[in-house]
């Protein structure tokens, strides 16, 4: 009732510019806010209208040329020690307020575990609905308005969702689903600074530390090279043979939902429709048979090079090498040459 209420009191005509709402860690843009800027601009363009990076942070003005440089107009920016780490209070009263002063008509955040906490939050305050995990987006010829598509019933249709009654329009995207812009530091643009409305009372956790559990073999989103293990390793001590063939090449370690299942690896290194959206430059898929759920996460990645001794699996249709043998032998002898260069 309430947000019809605030839909029909609502004139969408004021809600302009597309928003990407920029997520940092320890002063590091991840690359998915720069993807989503390169494609904010894209749909900025379309539509007409500016864009914009919403950057919350303590000492992070100096990222505004990046923000600029992947293709932004502006930079609203919000600066405290109460933004030292992400925390869900500070920063959904923060965007919420940026929300109701500047009033965006679009904003794109990462499907990552911030945006996926502070999405549906900021959305449910504003009163507007929220397409979480989208895998693309575009313009509706008929009425203009972001077409969001995820997938919906378990992967087995893709949804186009349209937020015709609220605004903002908001959505969360998966990371790697569209590519990194390139960058251009010649271009500037204007910063909008807000003073935090943040008081030391709203914040209803405190933080004790931080423990880093996941090292660069388990940041597949950022990954350049990915070696992933499936069913076909057999058993979890031959997944040290990925771990090697990884350590080797600098790769992160990933995994298909039958070695997670399994307990092999952690459920952080699944690659697919319920795991993680990757797009490296090589992905390697070893003992993976290459089910449309799997294909469904690494499907955008450069080059894949498959290893199978079934010359069938499915995973050869995507692959742009193939080597039909056993991992057990494939695997060491790729080590040993590897470690010659
Ligand atoms: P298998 O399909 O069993 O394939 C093993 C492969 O290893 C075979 O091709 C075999 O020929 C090969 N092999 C065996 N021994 C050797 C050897 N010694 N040397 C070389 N090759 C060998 N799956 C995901 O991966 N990610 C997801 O996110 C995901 N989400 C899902 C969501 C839903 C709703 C559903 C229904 C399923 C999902 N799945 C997902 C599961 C998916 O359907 C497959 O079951 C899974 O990907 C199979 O994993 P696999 O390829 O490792 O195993």
């Amino acid at each position: 009732r309430e947000a019809e209420e605030k839909s029909a009191a609502m004139d969408k005509s004021l809600y302009k510019g597309v928003w990407v709402y920029i997520e940092q860690v320890a002063g590091h843009i991840r690359n998915v806010s720069h993807e989503l800027l390169g494609e904010g601009r894209r749909l900025a363009d379309t539509m007409g209208q500016e864009l914009a990076g919403i950057l919350i942070g303590e000492n992070v003005e100096s990222l505004a040329k990046e923000i600029f440089a992947s293709g932004a107009d502006k930079v609203y920016l919000v600066e405290g020690p109460e933004f030292n780490h992400y925390s869900t209070d500070a920063y959904t009263i923060t965007l919420t307020h940026l929300i109701e002063t500047y009033r965006p008509s679009v904003i794109l955040m990462g499907a990552t575990n911030d945006g996926r906490d502070l999405g549906p939050r900021v959305a449910c305050r504003v009163g507007t609905g929220l397409t979480a995990d989208c895998t693309n987006l575009g313009i509706d010829e008929e009425t203009g308005l972001v077409a969001w598509t995820r997938p919906a019933f378990g992967g087995n249709i893709m949804a186009t969702i349209l937020c015709p009654d609220h605004r903002p329009q908001m959505g969360t995207v998966r990371p790697k689903v569209f590519k990194r812009p390139e960058q251009d530091f010649s271009k500037s643009g204007e910063i909008i600074r807000v003073q935090s409305k943040v008081r030391p009372e709203d914040i209803r956790t405190k933080l004790l530390g931080v423990i880093q559990s996941c090292t660069a073999a388990c940041n597949l989103e950022e990954a350049e090279i990915i070696v992933s293990g499936g069913r076909g390793m057999c058993k979890p001590e031959n997944f040290t043979l990925i771990e090697e063939l990884a350590n080797v090449l600098g790769a992160a370690v990933g995994a298909s939902r039958a070695a997670v299942d399994a307990g092999w690896k952690p459920a952080l290194h699944q690659v697919g429709q319920t795991g993680k959206t990757v797009g490296p430059k090589i992905y390697f898929a070893c003992g993976i048979s290459g089910a449309i759920q799997h294909l469904a996460g690494m499907s955008s990645s450069d080059i894949v090079i498959a290893i199978n001794k079934d010359a069938d699996a499915p995973i050869f249709k995507v692959a742009d090498y193939g080597i039909v043998g056993d991992v057990m032998e494939v695997i060491p002898a790729l080590i040993t040459e590897f470690k010659k260069i």
